[in-house]
């Protein structure tokens, strides 16, 4: 019998047609793309690409999480990792002060840098914002290596669609998340956050300070960007 209320294998197969899409574009542009069907098959590409005792620095990413990756590096135990990010189990980071903000910049002399993107347009661009710049300045410059797990649920059609997405979705849940989880009740503040609505405010607690657009990298630096595409919606 039909189920027509389940959905699941459409989703599955748009996400996989776009995303294969979105591969060949990043190939072209010199960034090393995978598909990866689902979480566990993300993972398992993940951790073939960190090599042991490589140092793995993460930048702030609910993708990162959602797929298990700091978990697993600590289970096998074969790397050095420094999480800024890391979180006890009231919501408040583990490091702080300048110990945290040293842990940012270790970023910078990585191995390997893992974080997550905020769009991908279908012709292969790489779209993010971020408050402070230590999520999106290492996947620039620095790091020896950069990994990006993004789920499929972040494929735009453009840029236009990409900084849209930005203002429209990831911005305004991000900084819901940080005020409801994370004790940063000034995100509460913001205008996105009481309305869900983007006004392009003026705010001194603006979450959407720098925005990068990678379009691929120089043939001298092929394959130091790496993305892990996963055919599942992840992080916001
Ligand atoms: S209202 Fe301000 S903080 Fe919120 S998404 Fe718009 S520009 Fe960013």
């Amino acid at each position: 019998m039909t189920d027509e209320l389940d959905l699941s294998q459409e989703w599955k197969w748009y996400y996989e047609e776009r995303g294969k899409r979105v591969v060949s574009n990043l190939q072209k542009k010199n960034i090393n793309a995978i598909f990866a069907v689902n979480k566990t098959e993300a993972l398992a590409s993940v951790l073939a690409m960190i090599p042991e005792g490589a140092k793995v620095v993460r930048g702030d990413s609910m993708s990162v999480d959602q797929v298990g990756v700091m978990e697993a590096l600590k289970e096998r135990n074969q790397n050095v990792i420094i999480d800024a990010f890391a979180r006890d189990a009231d919501g408040r980071t583990v490091l702080k002060g300048k110990e945290r903000r040293q842990a940012q910049k270790e970023a910078f002399h990585a191995d390997v840098f893992i974080t997550g993107a905020n769009a991908i347009t279908l012709d292969g661009k790489i779209v993010s914002t971020d408050a402070v710049g230590n999520r999106v300045a290492p996947v620039i410059f620095g790091p020896e290596k950069v990994i990006l797990v993004v789920g499929a649920n972040k494929i735009v059609t453009d840029l236009d669609a990409a900084l849209r997405r930005i203002h429209e979705v990831a911005a305004p849940l991000n900084a819901k998340r940080h005020a409801l989880k994370h004790h940063r009740p000034e995100f509460g503040q913001l205008p996105c956050v009481i309305t869900g609505v983007c006004v392009d405010c003026n705010s001194e607690w603006r979450i959407c300070r720098y925005t990068t657009i990678i379009e691929g990298s120089m043939a001298s630096e092929k394959g130091r960007i790496n993305v892990v595409l996963v055919g599942e919606d992840l992080g916001i």
